[in-house]
């Protein structure tokens, strides 16, 4: 767990918390929504350490009693709701956990604090029985709920609670967060980045993943060899990535990275604009086989087949055409 200064980015929520924390005025219930992987953990519990902290400062001094009770998991005051069933959390997961314990006072701080997580899988029912909750809570009461997809949410939930929506980071704060701290190497870094798309989270995985390190090289591999081998060799490495488990529509992601290194590099000459900088010389050569053409064709080849694979045709037959577009262009 982290106080607001260790979390990176994400400056407004952390803003709104803060100044929340001193100035008194906590509502009772919050939703922090944002994909798995930016970060809603991390500041629903660094607000709560900085509600529970009995420094009460706009940070957590991460020293106090309260504070190292949060930190170790054994805050009487801090509740995070379970769910038993694991697509969706029920009416009376809702009431066993929040509305009948709501009205005991809290044990040792002022505020009691209950957090929801996947709050997405909530039914109807269970928002219902929430909401008279919200609609007169006691005045310790705060609740968070953490979501991917607010959107799942009542009319009636959402218009009691505070919205914060996290957002992307900026790529240089990704990047830098892998170099300096997980000692990822710099052209690694950049890979990792370009794929998270302001998701440290999702940063953090793909540096640490194997099944990221095994697309790599196999999809590299392909792509070295789309001009020189056979399509039903290119086919045997597509057969490869899906016996492997990878996600596809990730590989598909891959290449158009590539594809766009490769049309970066003949543009500009600069190879630090590029994603794949260990790959300059494949990439150097690429661009010199293809014109901008079809180098533009081969981009929307790649989009083609995402969107084939959505419309559930053939993985193979998608993977086929597309490649034919990488060989002839
Ligand atoms: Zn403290």
């Amino acid at each position: 767990m982290l106080g607001f200064k260790e979390i990176l980015g994400h400056d407004q929520i952390k803003e709104h918390f803060q100044n929340a924390v001193q100035t008194g005025k906590i509502s009772h219930a919050y939703i922090l929504s944002g994909e798995a992987g930016m970060g809603r953990k991390s500041l629903a519990h660094a607000f709560a350490l900085s509600l529970l902290c009995e420094k009460s400062t706009t940070d957590p001094c991460m020293q106090c009693h309260a504070c190292r009770q949060v930190l170790s998991g054994n805050h009487p005051d801090l509740i995070h709701v379970t769910h038993e069933k694991p697509a969706s959390i029920g009416v009376d997961d809702i009431r066993e956990q929040i509305n009948d314990t709501i009205m005991v006072r809290p044990y040792s701080s002022y505020y009691k604090i209950y957090i929801v997580d996947e709050a997405e899988k909530m039914t109807v029912q269970a928002q219902n029985a929430l909401l008279k909750t919200i609609e007169e809570p006691p005045s310790y009461a705060v609740i968070l709920l953490l979501t991917t997809n607010q959107d799942v949410f009542l009319p009636t939930i959402l218009s009691r609670c505070v919205q914060l929506k996290l957002k992307p980071l900026r790529d240089s704060v990704v990047k830098e967060y892998l170099v300096q701290s997980l000692k990822v190497e710099e052209s690694q870094a950049d890979i990792y980045t370009a794929f998270a798309r302001g998701n440290l989270g999702k940063a953090i995985h793909l540096a640490q993943a194997e099944d990221f390190k095994l697309m790599y090289e196999e999809v590299l591999h392909l792509l070295k060899h789309v001009k020189d081998a056979d399509i039903s060799e290119l086919l045997d490495d597509i057969r490869r990535l899906k016996e492997d488990n990878l996600d596809i529509y990730e590989c598909l992601d891959f290449m158009q990275m590539w594809y766009r290194d490769v049309l970066m590099y003949k543009t500009t000459k600069d190879i630090n604009l590029l994603i794949f900088k260990d790959e300059f010389s494949t990439i150097k050569s690429m661009g010199t086989l293809s014109g901008y053409d079809g180098l533009d064709t081969i981009l929307k080849a790649i989009d083609k087949a995402r969107i084939r694979l959505d419309a559930n045709v053939n993985m193979e037959l998608a993977m086929e055409l597309m490649l034919l577009t990488m060989k002839e262009n």
